[in-house]
């Protein structure tokens, strides 16, 4: 009954499925307390308390029509309260027309690549990568073009990016900080591919766009700098969501935003608006839009990733992987010892540890590592994490 191409998507997809079966099969045999599964980056982290407190307040009221469908782009007091802040935090003057509240950024995203793509036009992502992507880019008609990025740092490489680019090359999706390497992208970065963009628009007489991934962009370590590519480059559109700020993953509450400077900005927001509409979504979640205003200034403890950050990188780089220790999001990225990292984390199943390989992001010979996991369950992965090295040297 399911078509080829969904069978054949669940093939090359199964290694999440595998890896979160193996996890569950050993919290059933060891206990949960003995398991270290640093295989999901599902936030664990309680929403701030203002979050509840305007949720709780929601439920309650009495607003006739709190329930009922909304313009399909969202409430325009929420647009408006999401524009003034990004106002604030892109320096780039933004109104309530240039948001689209969206089902988390993954919604989101597929929202953009339907307004954007016809049929095989080309969207280069950069590995490692967050894997939906390719996904997202299939179930509307384009072809996904993967470029790496430099296997030492984690940077797009210009001019890799400069050859990948053909005049069929419709869109380049950037995440930073970025899912899985934790790498934040430096401005310089930023402003070479912009560079390199804007050549090749030159040369083949097209447009492109930049579709900006930034679900981590309020989990940043070290006073990184986030660049806001409204300023760096003019055919921005934003994909975000509050699944990490907030740890909302599971309540799907996300937005697009488009760069004002744009020249065809109301018709992209009006295809945007009609892809969230004919796409299924109709709207995003009317509650939690609601709880927005007043929680656009908090965001979860984002010092508490920072110890986990620091003590897991301590724990890893002292076994003896070679591991960049990552500015944001909540990922590590260690080398594995082994070209073969398939084979390299189905050995760690034996130490009681879950743990990801790097080809399901694109990035073979690298493994990944979530710690959305408590303190207690980091400091007793070192034996495990000492074993597993000892195997390899
Ligand atoms: N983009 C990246 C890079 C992610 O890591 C994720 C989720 O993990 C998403 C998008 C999807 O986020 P959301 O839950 O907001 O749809």
């Amino acid at each position: 009954m399911v078509s080829q191409k969904i069978l054949t998507n669940l093939t090359k997809s199964s290694w999440i499925r595998a890896m979160f079966e193996e996890g569950e099969k050993l919290r059933k045999k060891f206990g949960q307390d003995n398991v270290y599964d640093f295989s999901l980056g599902n936030p664990d982290l309680e929403p701030p308390k203002i979050v509840k407190e305007a949720l709780k307040k929601a439920v309650l009221s009495n607003e006739p029509k709190m329930h009922g469908y909304m313009s399909n782009a969202g409430y325009p007091n929420v647009r408006a309260a999401l524009a003034a802040k990004l106002t604030q935090t892109t320096g780039v003057a933004l109104e309530a027309r240039h948001i689209v509240m969206e089902c988390g950024a993954g919604g989101a995203m597929n929202v953009v690549l339907k307004t954007l793509l016809n049929p095989d036009e080309e969207v280069i992502v950069l590995s490692p990568y967050f894997a939906e992507y390719l996904f997202y880019i299939d179930n509307h008609g384009g072809r996904p073009v993967i470029v790496n990025t430099d296997r030492q740092t984690f940077q797009p490489d210009p001019q890799k990016l400069y050859d990948a680019i053909t005049p069929k090359t419709k869109a380049i999706i950037i995440n930073t900080p970025n899912n899985p390497s934790g790498v934040v992208y430096s401005r310089s970065s930023l402003e070479k591919i912009s560079e390199v963009i804007e050549k090749r628009e030159k040369e083949y007489a097209t447009k492109i766009c930049i579709i900006s991934d930034e679900p981590y962009d309020k989990i940043v370590y070290d006073n990184t700098e986030i660049p806001s590519m409204f300023t760096i480059f003019k055919n921005t559109i934003i994909v975000n969501s509050f699944s990490k700020s907030l740890s909302l993953p599971g309540e799907r509450i996300g937005f697009i935003a488009v760069n004002p400077a744009i020249n065809d900005i109301s018709s992209l927001v009006d295809g945007l608006i009609f892809s969230t509409r004919t796409l299924g979504f109709v709207n995003a979640p009317a509650l939690f839009q609601r709880i927005l205003p007043k929680s656009l200034n908090a965001q979860v403890d984002v010092a508490a990733y920072e110890r986990r950050r620091n003590m897991l990188y301590d724990i890893v780089t002292k076994a003896g992987f070679k591991c960049l220790k990552p500015q944001g999001a909540f990922y590590l990225f260690p080398q594995s010892p082994i070209e073969d990292d398939v084979a390299f984390c189905n050995s760690a199943i034996k130490h009681n540890m879950v743990i990801v390989p790097g080809t399901g992001f694109g990035c073979k010979g690298f493994f990944r590592l979530a710690y959305c996991v408590s303190e207690k369950t980091i400091i007793n992965s070192q034996k495990a994490f000492e074993a597993l090295a000892a195997e390899y040297r």
